[in-house]
């Protein structure tokens, strides 16, 4: 086990943002701190990029598009990526360190947010190199006779790619790799919080690859006005985001002066329908597991848990169990799952929502509290609440924290209209020993993706994306490629 104490454990990432090339601290040489949540010390520090920074990177962006032949070079983008993909490997325990440093996230937990999206950078790269970008769409009649049209699908120019905390490389690799494969240039603004996901990966394309200066830009910085700046910039032609579905509406809202094309991850309340006939031994350890492993930190997360209430105290009871014996406490031993929360100002905000939920009439089953054997670190309870009324806050808002909500139904009708009684529609998740009874009722969830019996819908090969609230847009398969991409119809003799 290594710990801040021996010096093995914590690293210091990098402290320069990449711009047009050049590694490069802010003007002013402003840093700030990066924050140990397991420790709540200061690991080291990031350069805190200005609005101005920003501006600079847009250009540079701006110009390797229109003034280097990126966009059209497919064998020289294929050679940048492979070589992207060769060298985060080579950077693999490095980037691993950096994650559990900044985020807190438990070792044994982090192959979803290192090597998944190492091994996405060898799937775009494959994906794109043997894409069709030129496809034959017949000859139509029109008044001045037959024409034959071809749809050329190009490269959409700049994107501002802002990414959020929770699974920061993994993000910042997902919003950026398809869409430099396709052809495009992009500044990465990375959260606050978690800036060195972002730096160490400029750094790598920097130092490790042929990406010519400018087409990948890295702007770290402490304020939100730089990622509003990006979001904002006439220059910019696409934003791509992951995050909260209030700063989704500002992003969404800023790029319509100049009507950007925007692609939006945004927040989610998922629900889980647990049918009658489920298995509850499988289904309900599986589901206080899921709100505890990224300490509740996950947009996808099925954060209502819809009960029969003919099998209520026993799924409750299930549930509470698994949640009072999860193991949670320093990320760098092996042994635990569930690490701190982001931040303290995270933690109060979960622990504050579930003491109010607690006084609007939920009925607290565990937790709700700091763990008592972890007074350092932003560590947060596993907490199970019953009794939640559909409409109350509990139900209806994102806590981002390890916390389930159970509600009781009586039919398959009713726990449906319970889970589409939300403004989001992430995912969903449904439990039950009829799987075409579980299918109808999936078909059923206004959501992007459900989960049955546990079997998981997210892959690099399949479509994700929110409906209503939360979401515009895919990220994976076929049509997350397709989003970094415009589809030019020619028109042209037979
Ligand atoms: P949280 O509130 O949990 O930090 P956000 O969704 O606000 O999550 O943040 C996700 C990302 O959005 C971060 O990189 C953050 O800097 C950025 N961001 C915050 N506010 C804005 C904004 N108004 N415009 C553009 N980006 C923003």
């Amino acid at each position: 086990m290594t710990s801040i104490a021996d010096g093995t454990g914590v690293l210091a990432g990098e402290q320069r943002m990449l711009i047009d090339g050049e590694l490069q601290l802010t003007a002013g040489g402003t840093l700030f701190d990066v924050i140990d949540p397991a420790t709540e010390l200061v690991a080291g520090q990031a350069t805190d990029g200005t609005v101005d920074d920003m501006a600079r990177a847009v250009g540079a962006a701006r110009r390797a598009f229109d003034e280097t032949d990126w966009s059209r070079d497919l064998d020289f983008r294929y050679h940048c990526l492979s070589q992207l993909h060769a060298a985060l490997e080579r950077n693999k325990e490095h980037l691993r360190r950096v994650l559990i440093t900044e985020v807190g996230c438990p070792v044994k937990v982090t192959g979803s947010q290192i090597e998944s999206p190492i091994d996405e950078v060898k799937h775009w790269a494959e994906h794109g190199k043997n894409f069709d970008y030129l496809a034959d769409n017949g000859v139509h009649q029109t008044p001045l006779g037959p024409a034959r049209r071809k749809i050329h699908y190009e490269a959409v120019g700049v994107v501002g790619a802002i990414t959020p905390w929770n699974v920061p490389l993994y993000l910042n690799i997902a919003e950026t790799v398809p869409a430099l494969m396709a052809g495009n240039t992009v500044v990465l603004k990375p959260a606050q919080l978690t800036p060195w996901s972002g730096s160490e990966y400029g750094r790598i394309v920097a130092e490790e690859t042929d990406i010519p200066p400018g087409v990948f830009n890295v702007v770290t910085s402490n304020a939100n006005e730089v990622g509003a700046a990006l979001s904002a910039d006439p220059r910019v032609d696409m934003v791509t985001f992951t995050g909260s579905t209030a700063t989704g509406r500002a992003i969404l809202a800023a790029g319509a002066a100049t009507v950007k094309k925007t692609l939006l991850e945004l927040g989610g309340k998922s629900a889980h329908i647990v049918l009658d006939d489920a298995d509850f031994g499988m289904a309900l350890p599986m589901a206080a597991l899921m709100a505890c492993v990224m300490s509740g930190q996950s947009c996808i997360l099925p954060s209502r848990i819809l009960l029969p209430r003919s099998r209520y105290d026993e799924g409750i009871e299930i549930m509470k169990t698994m949640m009072e014996n999860f193991p949670v406490g320093d990320p760098w031993d092996p042994a635990n799952m569930q690490g701190p929360q982001i931040s303290e100002t995270q933690r109060q905000k979960v622990l504050g929502m579930v003491a109010e939920a607690v006084d609007s009439g939920a009925r607290l089953v565990t937790g709700g509290g700091v763990p008592d054997k972890l007074p350092v670190g932003y560590y947060t309870q596993a907490t199970l609440l019953a009794d939640v009324h559909p409409d109350s806050r509990i139900a209806q808002d994102e806590v981002f924290g390890p916390v389930l909500a159970v509600i009781p139904y009586d039919t398959d009708d009713e726990a449906v209209a319970i889970a589409n009684n939300s403004i989001y529609g992430l995912s969903g998740e449904v439990s039950g020993g009829d799987l075409d009874r579980a299918f109808a009722v999936a078909t059923r969830m206004r959501t992007g993706n459900v989960t049955i019996n546990g079997k998981s819908h997210f892959g690099i090969d399949s479509p994700f994306g929110g409906t209503k609230q939360s979401g515009l847009g895919y990220r994976n398969g076929a049509e997350g490629y397709k989003e970094y991409l415009t589809a030019k119809t020619i028109g042209m003799p037979e």
